[in-house]
């Protein structure tokens, strides 16, 4: 994402007048615009981009909205998502919000309203990510991290001083307990994209918690990874 972009956007619609205004009005507000014309092919696009926010039409080819909803919340729970729907019926919204759509915008909507609410979703979600609720200090199984200090002792009594990018990785994973966190999400927030990392460096960050805070780094209790989805950490209330 450049710096001029005011954040980017997938327009998931098979409507090709609406999907070209749509594309158009966006990308002149000043956000960076791409476009699915199929539920399919949305989820492909999510898996494989990061966006600050979808506008998902219901009536889709393939795959419908609500269920394109359904999976991409399995994954990602903060990635807002606009629906639109052409019914006016009540039952639409209902089931989208329920599936877990941030907002919804009946057809015929006004261009306006649309571009309102867009950016009213990308604050929110932006502050949220800057400010994420949670401790200094996080203690799960002997082991204790403080953020601040950028450093830990973990349950054999070591001192580790962990790296600016290790504190950010924890911080994110425990700011999300119990939950996956998905590699786009791990990429935006602590690589910001500055350096495009492998899968295989977030799995060397992982490798090295594991070492720092398990007591057996080849059966993690707390450190987990998600093949093809992401990287999760368990306390040990859950566990
Ligand atoms: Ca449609």
């Amino acid at each position: 994402m450049n710096k001029t972009s005011k954040g980017t956007i997938l327009i998931v619609e098979d409507e090709e007048a609406l999907q070209a205004t749509l594309r158009l009005s966006l990308s002149l507000e000043g956000y960076e615009v791409s476009v699915a014309s199929d539920g399919v092919a949305a989820l492909r696009r999510v898996r494989e981009e990061y966006f600050d926010l979808i506008i998902l039409d219901i009536m889709l080819p393939e795959l419908d909205g609500i269920s394109v909803c359904e999976t991409i919340r399995l994954t990602d729970t903060s990635l807002p998502i606009l629906m639109l729907s052409a019914r006016s019926g009540g039952s639409d919204r209902v089931l989208g919000l329920k599936k877990g759509a941030d907002d919804y915008l009946t057809k015929p909507f006004h261009l306006e309203e649309l571009l309102l609410r867009v950016d009213k979703l990308i604050r929110k979600n932006r502050k949220l990510q800057e400010h994420p609720p949670m401790d200094d200090v996080c203690a799960f199984g002997g082991n204790r991290i403080d953020f601040n200090a950028q450093e830990a002792v973990n349950a054999r009594g070591e001192r580790i001083e962990l790296s600016q990018r290790e504190t950010m990785l924890l911080r994110l994973l425990v700011a999300h307990r119990n939950e996956v966190v998905s590699r786009e999400k791990i990429l935006q927030s602590v690589w910001g994209y500055q350096v495009y990392p492998t899968t295989r460096t977030i799995d060397n960050f992982i490798l090295n918690f594991r070492k720092y805070f398990e007591a057996d780094s080849r059966d993690p209790k707390y450190f987990h990874s998600v093949r093809g989805v992401g990287y999760r950490f368990t306390d040990e209330q859950a566990a």
